[in-house]
């Protein structure tokens, strides 16, 4: 078999570099995942109770970026939604991110008063303050916060998601953990929030269905390296995986879930709640808050356990935010760097915690590079 562009992997970077290459450099695609299902780690389905479910953990689809939010709509409609998270914080629910609201949840009206009259003189309404930055302040007050945040809804969070000490990751981590001086409600404020109507998986298939492209699934790319010639190769599998583990491997966090089905319409008021300090899960996610089957009489939930990534036993889902993974990482590109003909991309590809609008914008991205040859 021959064909100009085999790409590995059918999740959002390779079905979205397909698409393009098929449709506007009208070349031969093949597309193979060594899973069964086309979506990668967005793949959706219908449990045997009906509910659409996420096999690989809840997906909400969120982007500030106008022109991914319009190459995508060329392949779904979409049903509005704004995800909203609760954290449990000394048996209370607060909402998540941290603000305004929460702390009126959490303290006394006089402290929650004077709290947020500091804070808002400081910084202003509306402001995204990183929990570091809080702790840098000297007002008591406004330090007891920044302590706060971080002992009860972050620490434990990062223990349990990462198995390290938030001392032990790349100071970035915890950088991005803000104080939110609004009473927004909703966990992300990007201008384009929404799931797919019909589902993730059915505008995988919108994706990829072009008369130039065709979809090999439960093929593993070591199956089919010497069966099909190319000229270019896109890789969005491990790129530790893809040199054979020669610099040792790039270390992931996965995630065991279990999910459960209960006969009562909801089990939660909102789509996810984390649990920070208690338990050995994460969080509780409910999806007919994602999908909007509200009417069902029965939902599903999936808690997420958090645990080491071993290859082969269970997936790779976040690659591990320390400096040393990068100095590791960076030995890997110097060896890509070297293949003329093969482009690695996406999150394992690039070892890069993206998104799902962040895939898809490296992956128009890269196809830019590659229509200029
Ligand atoms: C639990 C969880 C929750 C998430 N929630 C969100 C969210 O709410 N919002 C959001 O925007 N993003 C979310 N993401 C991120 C999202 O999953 C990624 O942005 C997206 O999957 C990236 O797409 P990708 O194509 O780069 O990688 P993937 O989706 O991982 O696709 C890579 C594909 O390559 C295949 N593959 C790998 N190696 C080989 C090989 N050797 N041979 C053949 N096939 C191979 C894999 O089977 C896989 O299907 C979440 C991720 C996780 C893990």
């Amino acid at each position: 078999m021959k064909v100009d562009y085999l790409i590995v992997g059918a999740g959002f970077t390779g079905a979205t570099l397909a698409e393009r290459i098929a449709r506007e450099l009208d070349r031969k695609v093949l597309v193979v995942d060594r899973r069964l299902h086309i979506g990668g780690n967005a793949y959706d389905e219908y449990d045997s109770h009906g509910v659409l479910v996420h096999r690989y953990g809840p997906h909400i689809f969120h982007t500030q970026s106008k022109k991914v939010w319009d190459y995508l709509s060329r392949f779904t409609e979409w049903r509005p939604y704004c995800h909203r998270v609760r954290a449990v914080v000394e048996g209370k629910e607060i909402p998540l991110p941290f603000s305004l609201a929460s702390l009126r949840r959490l303290f006394s009206e006089r402290l929650a008063d004077r709290l947020e009259e500091k804070l808002l003189a400081h910084f202003g309404y509306g402001a995204r303050v990183p929990i570091l930055r809080l702790r840098e302040e000297e007002d008591p007050d406004l330090r007891f916060l920044a302590d706060y945040v971080y002992k009860h809804v972050f620490e434990g969070y990062t223990l349990k998601q990462w198995g390290l000490r938030p001392e032990e990751l790349s100071p970035s981590v915890t950088a991005r953990v803000p104080v939110l001086l609004s009473y927004d409600e909703r966990y992300f404020q990007d201008p384009y929030q929404a799931m797919p109507k019909e589902g993730y998986t059915a505008l995988f298939r919108r994706m990829l269905s072009h008369p130039n492209i065709q979809v090999l699934l439960g093929a593993d790319w070591k199956e089919v390296e010497g069966e099909v010639r190319f000229h270019r190769l896109i890789f969005t599998g491990p790129m530790d995986e893809f040199f054979g583990y020669a610099y040792g491997p790039l270390p992931y966090r996965s995630l065991r879930f279990v999910w459960e089905h209960h006969p009562k319409p909801w089990f939660q008021e909102v789509g996810t709640v984390n649990y920070p300090t208690e338990y050995a899960f994460t969080r509780i996610t409910e999806f007919k808050h994602l999908t909007g089957q509200d009417y069902l009489p029965h939902t599903t939930v999936i808690y997420e356990y958090p645990e080491a990534y071993t290859p082969g036993e269970n997936e790779p889902y976040y690659p591990v935010p320390r400096e040393e993974n990068e100095e590791r990482l960076r030995l890997y590109q110097e060896e890509a760097a070297k293949l003329k003909t093969v482009l690695f991309a996406g999150r394992l590809g690039d070892y890069r915690y993206y998104n799902m609008d962040q895939a898809v914008a490296r992956a128009l991205k890269l196809f830019e590079e590659v229509a200029r040859g």
